[in-house]
């Protein structure tokens, strides 16, 4: 068997994860070229739904995990005036993730989410050269033009070089894809552990480890503790008025503006705002669905944000992206030769491509559906949300047999069968049986 030479452009969660199951799946050879110096993920936190964490489990990384991973019980859904529970949406109390979804869900930051992944990478023999900027590619020939003027030859090339990505400029069809404007921006902060210590409310949002999500009037916010407890990690979305840098995640923002623009909330989101010493602000943006992710040729092919950037509001990118890989690693298992790449980048766009779309939509759903105005829609989503929590409150309470929903991709979040189409779908067992049948 000649196994082929792979490039893979970008060592964030979508290139490392594609890395390790690659790997994993097949002999090929793997190198990632990246552009920092060092690996360089943003101090933030998050989420690992039950279809990642399957994955990573699978891929031999549950142990690595479980060591820095917070396990919530729930998502809290509170109203932004008073702090009333609104809703409850079960993560892991009583195992209810791994019962019904078949994983657990866990929260870490993320710069222990990439040095895992990228010891896995190095342990399974893949190279990482940093300080790698790709300036160009020349699909015909395969070929990798570094800024520094050297160049670098593949049999395949993926882009994971995110929402700006330079692979997929390089792509004729695709040239003209650039990520939109949502009609958000964002607020993002980590607050130290001691900056939560002070007040018995903020104290024990990082001591009761479960996440929030304070539903406010076009505005919403999503937090949850991270590194066992060290780190409150923060995101606050804002409908997007005035200059904020498109998609980069470290560009500093005004602390004092941010509070003001959280002052109707209640008490408790307010003394958490008060122990904010930094915060980073910036437009959220997406990708619209592309028409292809790879080259005519198969030789190039796309993962994770530089394929299906979405706006985080269902917290499912980097997901995405590990499915990215599982898939398209197993399509370069069942496919091995360079004659057969285009049809193993063909088959990986027809597993992927769909359902990253409907992700796409349910996160853009989910900005609205948490961001409502006061008035009658707004009310009818809080019943809904109430009447909710109380059946799961009585399942939980009475003990019953947790029922696994149906899955349903077209319910709006979060009623369960989305949920459980969104994070309890076995996307690894679904794309075994296709390939048998393709192959
Ligand atoms: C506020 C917010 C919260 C989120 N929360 C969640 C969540 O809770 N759960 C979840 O699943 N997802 C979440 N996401 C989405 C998730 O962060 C992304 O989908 C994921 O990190 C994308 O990873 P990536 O590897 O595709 O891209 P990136 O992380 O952007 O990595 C791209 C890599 O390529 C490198 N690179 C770029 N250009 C070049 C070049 N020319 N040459 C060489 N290297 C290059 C970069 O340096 C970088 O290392 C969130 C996103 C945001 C904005």
């Amino acid at each position: 068997m000649a196994y082929i030479q792979i490039v893979i452009v970008g060592a964030g969660i979508a290139g490392l994860a594609t890395a390790i199951s690659i790997s994993q799946k097949a002999k090929h050879e793997i190198l990632i070229l990246e552009s920092s110096p060092v690996l360089t993920e943003a101090g933030a936190g998050v989420q690992i739904n039950a279809s990642a964490s399957r994955l990573l489990s699978n891929w031999g990384l549950k142990e690595h995990f479980e060591a820095v991973a917070t396990r919530p019980d729930f998502l809290e859904i509170r109203r932004y005036a008073d702090n009333e529970l609104l809703g409850l949406i079960p993560s892991n109390v009583k195992r209810y993730s791994e019962r019904v979804r078949g994983s657990p869900h866990w929260l870490v930051h993320r710069v222990d989410y990439q040095r895992i992944l990228a010891d896995a990478a190095i342990a399974n023999g893949v190279k990482i050269r940093f300080g790698q900027k790709v300036a160009n590619i020349d699909i015909e020939n395969v070929k990798i033009m570094l800024a520094d003027g050297s160049t670098v030859r593949a049999d395949l090339i993926i882009g994971a070089d995110g929402i700006h990505s330079r692979v997929r400029r390089s792509i004729p069809a695709l040239t003209e894809y650039v990520p939109r404007k949502t009609e958000n921006f964002c607020y993002r902060a980590l607050i130290p552990r001691e900056n939560m210590m002070h007040n018995a409310a903020t104290r024990s949002l990082i001591d009761i480890r479960n996440q929030q999500a304070w539903a406010g009037q076009d505005t919403h916010i999503v937090a949850y503790p991270i590194a066992n407890g060290k780190l409150y990690n923060m995101v606050m979305m804002v409908p997007n008025q005035g200059e904020a840098p498109l998609a980069k995640y470290n560009e500093p923002g005004d602390v004092v503006e941010m509070r003001k623009v959280f002052k109707d909330y209640n008490d408790t989101v307010k003394a958490v705002l008060d122990a904010v010493d930094s915060c980073a602000k910036w437009t959220i943006a997406e990708l619209p669905p592309l028409p292809t992710w790879s080259s005519e040729n198969g030789r190039v092919v796309l993962v994770g944000d530089a394929c299906h950037a979405m706006s985080p509001h269902a917290a499912s990118g980097a997901t995405a992206s590990l499915e990215d890989a599982e898939i398209l690693g197993l399509c370069l298992a069942t496919w091995q030769n360079v004659e057969d790449l285009p049809r193993a980048s063909t088959e990986y766009e027809h597993l992927r491509k769909p359902r990253c779309e409907r992700v796409q939509e349910i996160s853009r759903e989910n900005g609205t559906t948490f961001s409502m105005p006061d008035g009658p829609a707004q009310r009818a989503r809080d019943q809904a949300f109430r009447a909710q929590r109380i059946a799961l409150e009585k399942q939980l309470a009475e003990d019953a047999p947790l029922v696994v929903p149906e899955e349903d991709m077209t319910k709006q979040y979060p009623h369960p069968s989305v949920v459980q189409w969104l994070v309890g779908h076995n996307i690894t067992e679904e794309a075994q049986a296709y390939l048998r049948r393709r192959s």
